[in-house]
């Protein structure tokens, strides 16, 4: 019977035991045997208790609960050769030639690189006699499936990622809590939202709360924005509005890529405006809780294509990802996604912010 892996790596998101439960159960379904790798590659890495078959009932309950329950790590020892050949072993030891990992970008390239190394990594375990010809015969290729669990919505190519849309809720709902006491003191507030490079998270918010003024990273403000956004929240409170909320993303930055700190925009609201400002920087709050609808909507959905995907491998398929477009769930080459994501931060860091909106499909008018 066919075994396939499921792991999360990375940074948590809620959705992700979503995820692991669709896959454990769909893959009995389909007449597999499921194995969850706990912590991440170094679950795959230091084998043994780390790597644990699931049965159906043994994932009961997850659909909702927060973080990852098969835990998550950030594993040096596989981003080196040695590394992913002590996984490769203890993979082929367990019986083990599919990955179904629920990850970030560089989760995700990691797993296309495992792949693509697999026919090299088993036949050096033979070489070195820690495996005979017999035990690696039946595992010849390396089936990976990845599923983008992050709460930045950061990867291109997909619509939504699994856990943006339950941080996005927390966010709003903290920023709601904010709106009541500011505007009990008149107060000012600035807000530091997650997001790394990409500004979804802080721009959403933005929207949904009805903040004066947000800083994202693929369109900085132009030069002069201290006048400009202290304009901005002197009219409205001109128009009789008692609280002034500012959205930060936490890769936010300048034209000339400058960082722009909650401190800083605070002190200006406080020195230019005289006005009393508080900074809140929501931190893990945001990642931690309870999966949102969509989140446990997607993950199942996703959890269930990618254990298709799985057994509808070739050796000659690109690596896929799960993606979601237009409410539709979809295949997409992993490494075509992985290569535009990272061109937006190569367009930030090249200075090219109408080029990083354009591939973020943001449309901006003045
Ligand atoms: P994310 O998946 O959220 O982007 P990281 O970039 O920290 O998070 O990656 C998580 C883990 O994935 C790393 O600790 C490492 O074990 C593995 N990984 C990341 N990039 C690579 C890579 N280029 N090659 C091999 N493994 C990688």
């Amino acid at each position: 019977r066919r075994r396939i892996g499921v792991m999360t790596s990375g940074g948590d998101s809620p959705g992700m035991n979503g995820a692991v439960r669709a896959v454990v159960r769909m893959s009995i379904h389909m007449g597999c045997e499921a194995y969850a790798i706990y912590e991440g590659y170094e679950g795959l890495v230091q084998g043994g208790d780390l790597i644990k078959e699931m049965k159906w009932e043994d994932v009961r309950g997850w659909l909702s609960r927060g973080g990852t329950l098969i835990g998550t790590a950030r594993c040096m020892p596989f981003k080196e050769r040695w590394g992913r050949l002590k996984a490769a072993k203890n993979m082929i030891l367990r019986g083990i030639d599919a990955l179904i990992i629920c990850g970030g970008d560089g989760s995700l390239t990691g797993a296309d690189l495992f792949r693509s190394e697999w026919p090299g990594l088993i036949k050096e375990l033979v070489d070195t006699k820690e495996l005979t010809q017999e035990q690696i015969e039946p595992y010849k290729h390396l089936n990976i499936v990845g599923l983008v669990g992050s709460i930045d919505n950061d990867m291109s190519g997909t619509d939504a990622t699994i856990g943006c849309y339950s941080s996005l809720e927390r966010i709003c709902s903290a920023v709601d809590d904010v709106f009541d006491t500011a505007a009990s003191h008149q107060r000012g507030f600035v807000i530091e939202v997650m997001g790394r490079h990409c500004g979804w998270l802080a721009l959403m918010a933005s929207i949904a709360t009805g903040a004066d003024f947000v800083f994202i990273p693929e369109k900085p403000p132009r030069v002069g924005w201290e006048d400009q956004m202290c304009d901005i929240i002197k009219k409205h409170r001109s128009r009789g509005k008692r609280r002034s909320i500012v959205i930060i993303a936490e890769g936010a930055h300048d034209e000339n890529l400058k960082k722009i700190t909650a401190n800083h925009v605070k002190d200006l609201l406080s020195n230019k405006l005289n006005l009393d400002t508080r900074v809140t920087v929501l931190g893990h709050t945001q990642r931690g809780g309870q999966a949102c609808f969509y989140d446990r909507w997607l993950s199942t959905l996703q959890g269930v294509e990618a254990v298709n995907a799985v057994l509808e491998a070739t050796p000659e398929t690109p690596t896929p990802v799960i993606t979601i477009r237009e409410n539709k769930i979809e295949r997409s080459n992993l490494m075509e996604a992985v290569a535009l994501t990272k061109s937006v931060t190569a367009a930030i860091e090249a200075r090219d912010f109408d080029k990083a909106m354009q591939l973020r499909d943001v449309e901006f008018k003045e």
